[in-house]
């Protein structure tokens, strides 16, 4: 590697300039070589490639592989990168309501079996609930209501410790897993 490559390289690995540095596990430089004619940019790092430091080395990397070699080229013939350095944390999407929850986690969904139980979907955190409007027209969902927003409260405490929001066999498993530990 170039030493001005180097040198922007160990730039990233050791920057601090936003808030993403307090929640990653490694920065991402981005690899390949100094003279390849084609670069890759990608979003951000995922999961993987926060664990790693390397760009692309999930899911979504490997199939970038197989899309180099469908037109001959190899991984190691480009160079790859992503614009943001370090792995967003986790998000959390609150469906509020059966028609968001459907369309957002999948049509055997309901707010009735599945409020209050988070999933995860790639590297977002999902958690269904009543639609607050729910709960004008039946007061017993108030409290259900409350209750879920407990549930929220704990997801968002759990990233403010940087530990994972969910064990990382259910995240691999995506949607369709129903956490045990909420049920
Ligand atoms: N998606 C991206 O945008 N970058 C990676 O490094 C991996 C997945």
């Amino acid at each position: 590697m170039s030493s001005e490559l180097q040198l922007i390289h160990s730039e990233i690995l050791e920057c601090t300039k936003c808030d993403l540095h307090k929640s990653r596990t490694k920065a991402v430089p981005g690899e390949g070589p100094l003279d390849a004619r084609i670069m890759f940019v990608g979003e951000g790092p995922g999961q993987n490639e926060d664990e790693q430091g390397r760009p692309f080395v999930g899911a979504a990397g490997k199939f970038l592989t197989e899309l180099l070699e469908s037109i001959g080229l190899k991984r190691s013939d480009v160079f790859i990168t992503n614009i943001v350095k370090c792995r967003p944390p986790n998000r959390i999407l609150c469906a509020l309501g059966t028609p968001a929850i459907n369309t957002l986690i999948g049509d055997e969904y309901s707010a009735s079996r599945f409020h209050g139980k988070p999933l995860t979907k790639g590297e977002v955190t999902m958690l269904p609930m009543y639609h607050p409007a729910a709960a004008l027209y039946d007061a017993s969902l108030k409290e259900t209501l409350l209750h879920d927003f407990q549930v929220l409260k704990q997801l968002l405490e759990k990233e403010e410790t940087h530990s994972p929001s969910t064990p990382k066999s259910a995240e691999r498993s995506g949607a369709k897993q129903t956490l045990e530990k909420w049920l």
